[in-house]
């Protein structure tokens, strides 16, 4: 009996793939070509402070640790060019939102995260910020479509991916193992993304896709280090070329790029950034968010084989690496799953 069947490669799949590996477990991955991951088109930032009221990250201390050490440790086994530490540069939208944080950051303190406010003339003259802005230390972005690509060339040498659909009708499910296409398995973990709504053992599970569209452009001459946000955010990718995103679309979840959208990215770059540019690309992706924005990790009730990882979100860089990791440790090792990511916390199935 083989150890793990993990059902998709986007970046959940992947990061189970390595965590897996890591830990000796007899595993497969089943892909399927014909469904699209949405990991391919994702900007694949880690920011410790968000939102419009400046706020840490939920649970940052810990995910964050474990991106330092996971995302490097990947690139050593996957290739380089995948992990990009960088500075993240908020540039104030006005004089209040400044006072608003100034008053914040005295009431909160964010540790090793703490923002330092900069001044007009800090960044390059072509990024506009008459207001300053803060610079956000500890985050910067993966290459999110290299690191599933080069992920699934490393699980092919190592003869580990099957180039498959995997429904749960296909499956026999017995109380403690489960067997599929002649071979039985301990567990098989659904990483589905947006696909997992159409799963029937975990239909009951509060998704909200979200839809996101990102631009990329090619920008000659951005001399810029960092990520710079203010409401979008543009990110230099190399080769003069910066992506612009993202937007969040919930009632229009269809995966094709829209005008209003390709409009709303324009205008939020020309805010920030004065020098010409042209359109180079126009993605689309569905983000598998969730209503409590909160992953779901898991075993279903009945069939204790079938599990599931999913609801990244928006943030699946910071949360996949870690969590990873607790629901390895949940299936193989017994430890209880905190209830905040477990998918009881939704009801039986
Ligand atoms: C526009 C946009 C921008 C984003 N920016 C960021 C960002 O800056 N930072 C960040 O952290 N996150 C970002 N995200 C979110 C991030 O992309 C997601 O959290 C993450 O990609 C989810 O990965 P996943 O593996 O769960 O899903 P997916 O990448 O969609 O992968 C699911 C995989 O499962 C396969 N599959 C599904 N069903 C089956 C089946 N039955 N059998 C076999 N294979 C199956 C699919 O083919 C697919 O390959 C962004 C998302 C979007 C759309």
């Amino acid at each position: 009996m083989k150890d793990l069947l993990i059902v998709g490669q986007g970046l959940a799949g992947s990061v189970l793939a390595l965590k897996a590996w890591q830990r000796g477990l007899e595993f497969m991955v089943s892909s399927d070509p014909a469904r699209p991951s949405w990991t391919r088109i994702a900007a694949g930032l880690f920011n410790p402070v968000t939102g419009r009221r400046f706020v840490k990250t939920w649970m940052a201390d810990t995910l964050f640790e474990e991106i330092y050490q996971f995302y490097p440790w990947a690139e050593s086994v996957l290739g380089d060019g995948l992990y990009h530490p960088r500075p993240i540069y908020r540039v104030f939208t006005s004089r209040q939102q400044r006072l608003e944080f100034l008053n914040k950051v005295d009431q909160e303190p964010m540790g090793r995260f703490t923002p330092q406010v900069f001044e007009k003339g800090y960044l390059p003259e072509t990024i506009h910020h008459p207001e300053g802005g803060l610079f956000i230390p500890g985050g910067g972005w993966v290459d999110l479509p290299r690191f599933v690509q080069e992920a699934a060339m490393w699980l092919k040498s190592h003869g580990r991916i099957l180039d498959h659909l995997v429904t749960p009708d296909e499956v026999i499910w017995h109380d403690d193992h489960a067997v599929w296409n002649g071979q039985s398995w301990r567990k098989v973990i659904f990483a589905e993304g947006a696909r997992a709504d159409q799963n029937r053992l975990f239909a009951h599970l509060p998704f909200v896709l979200t839809k996101g569209e990102v631009l990329t452009l090619k920008v000659p001459n951005l001399e810029l280090n960092g990520v710079v946000s203010r409401g979008k955010f543009i990110l230099p990718v190399g080769n003069d070329l910066i992506k612009v995103g993202s937007t969040y679309s919930w009632d229009d979840t269809d995966p094709v790029p829209t005008e209003e959208a390709r409009k709303d990215l324009v205008t939020g770059f020309e805010e920030i950034c004065r020098l010409p540019y042209e359109i180079v690309h126009h993605q689309v992706g569905i983000r598998p968010t969730v209503k409590d924005r909160r992953p779901f990790i898991g075993m279903h009730s009945e069939f204790s084989s079938a599990c599931i990882f999913n609801g990244l979100g928006t943030k699946g860089v910071s949360l996949a690496p870690y969590w990873a990791d607790r629901a390895l440790d949940h299936l193989f090792d017994g430890k209880p799953l905190d209830k905040e990511v477990d998918i009881r916390r939704f009801g039986e199935n």
